[in-house]
């Protein structure tokens, strides 16, 4: 960084904070767009029956649900406890909602 030399102090305080501003900006936006929700019109999600309110599931396609079921419940529910969304094991790269449900439900033990 041979231009960084060829600043005054001051105005390479500043660059190397506006750097250091960028790269902390572009991290966070890498996050958010890591951890979209799955959206219940996803190919995979409707092949599971992926719903984001377990009370709206199909109970008839889907008698295996029990009320009480929700992916915050799930062993393969990634968020912390009390969230209200968090990663799945099923949906990698997205979030699904805490109160949500799908058809590979599997009761945390
Ligand atoms: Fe929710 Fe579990 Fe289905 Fe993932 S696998 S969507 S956490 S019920």
């Amino acid at each position: 960084m041979q231009i960084l030399n060829r600043l005054p102090n001051s105005n390479r305080r500043v660059f190397m904070l506006q750097v250091a501003t960028a790269a902390g900006l572009a991290s966070v936006a890498a996050g958010a767009s890591a951890q979209a929700m799955v959206s219940e019109s996803d190919p995979q999600a409707t092949a599971l029956g992926y719903k984001a309110d377990a009370s709206k599931v199909d109970k008839a396609k889907y008698p295996k649900y029990a009320a009480g079921q929700h992916c915050g419940a799930c062993a393969l529910y990634q968020g912390a406890a009390g969230s209200s969304a968090g990663g799945c094991g099923i949906f990698a790269g997205k979030q699904v909602a805490s109160k949500g449900w799908c058809s590979a439900f599997a009761k945390k033990a």
